[in-house]
């Protein structure tokens, strides 16, 4: 399913109010220090489109940095899921690329009650990037600027108007009550959304070629001399794990009200820290740095391909915004590529 239709810009609040009547609506603000957040929108106008990377990425709304998961007591247990609808407006592709992984990773062999229950109430409309940040390198990775699936709806910006493109039966329904704010898209419009798409490709200043780093890791080209160089640049700070719209570790902690009741919580959890791989028995897997920083790499670069095909990255460029340390996936990634190819050009 990927049928298009044509949406004057002068139309979009009139929908997204009429929307709002159904359902929660969620979307990219300024927050704080002028950081795009996505939040409860109150006011439509404040939405902001073409901006930077909202920090955190809405992953947050699937899968939240803390979730009560039930309520124990003498007298049972009560689960305290139970979500209601919401759209979320204004994502970028690369974080409906990374959504459409999670629901693989949440959704699949083991499936992911918690998770799976705010995804089947969530719809996304995303919007296709005309001015990719500098920090961004979807663009390498297919999963973006622009997206030829995986959204409930993709916007395209054209100017005065929005390509709209549904791509899914959530989608098709958000629009079908409103038919009539819509027109069909005529030649001109695929014309345009196409030199959208080649503008928006020609601006990236980033080009990571993160197969080539795969490769190399593989072919047992990178040793862990560069590794123990990385690990001593990481402060264990975990901004990357919390912003990147891909990392899923979490932990789940008990907390008591009395000897009787209390809270079982889910929150996230990083494998970049210490205690994360501790086990009883003073078992650790993980107790030296390098081991869990080379984790971390190896995770994105050789244990997702190897599991779903894809790699656990859509370069979206939040860490590299994000790394104090300044090995950030962008940076690793080419390092290990252009070291490979200075030796080849007789350099260090
Ligand atoms: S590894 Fe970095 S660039 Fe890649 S998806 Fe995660 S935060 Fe974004
Ligand atoms: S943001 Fe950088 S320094 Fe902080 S944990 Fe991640 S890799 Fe280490």
């Amino acid at each position: 399913m990927n049928k298009g239709m044509v949406l004057e810009k002068s139309k979009l609040s009139y929908w997204l109010r009429q929307l709002r009547k159904e359902m929660s609506l969620i979307g990219p603000m300024r927050g704080e220090n002028s950081d795009i957040v996505f939040k409860t929108v109150e006011n439509i106008h404040e939405i902001v489109l073409d901006c930077p990377a909202s920090i955190p990425s809405p992953k947050e709304f699937l899968f939240p940095q803390k979730e009560k998961m039930f309520r124990y007591s003498k007298d049972g247990v009560e689960n305290l899921r139970g979500n209601k609808g919401r759209l979320i407006f204004g994502v970028r592709s690369c974080d409906i690329s990374a959504i459409t992984l999670l629901d693989r990773f949440y959704g699949g062999k083991f499936v992911d009650d918690y998770y799976m229950s705010r995804r089947n109430n969530t719809i996304f409309i995303s919007i296709g990037c005309n001015n990719p940040d500098i920090t961004c390198f979807c663009i390498g990775l297919g999963s973006g600027p622009f997206l030829s699936s995986g959204f409930d709806i993709q916007l395209s910006d054209l100017g005065d108007r929005y390509l709209v493109e549904i791509g899914s039966k959530h989608g098709l329904e958000i629009i079908k009550d409103f038919i009539h704010l819509f027109s069909r898209p005529k030649k001109l419009d695929y014309d345009d959304q196409y030199e959208a798409i080649l503008s928006s490709q020609a601006r990236f200043e980033k080009r990571i070629n993160l197969e080539n780093a795969r490769q190399k890791i593989l072919s047992g080209q990178v040793n862990d001399s560069f590794w123990e160089v990385v690990a001593q640049r990481c402060f264990e700070c975990g901004g990357c794990v919390y912003e990147c719209p891909l990392c899923t570790c979490f932990n789940v902690i008990d907390r008591p009200y009395s000897p009787t009741d209390g809270v079982r919580l889910r929150v996230w959890d990083t494998c970049l820290f210490k205690g994360f791989t501790k086990m009883a028995g003073n078992i650790w897997p993980a107790e030296k740095k390098i081991m869990r920083t080379k984790r971390w790499y190896f995770h994105k670069l050789i244990y997702y391909p190897e599991q779903f095909g894809k790699f656990g990255c859509v370069g979206c460029g939040r860490c590299t915004i994000t790394c104090p340390g300044r090995i950030d996936m962008a940076t690793i990634a080419s390092k290990i590529d252009m070291g490979d190819r200075r030796r080849k050009g007789g350099g260090g």
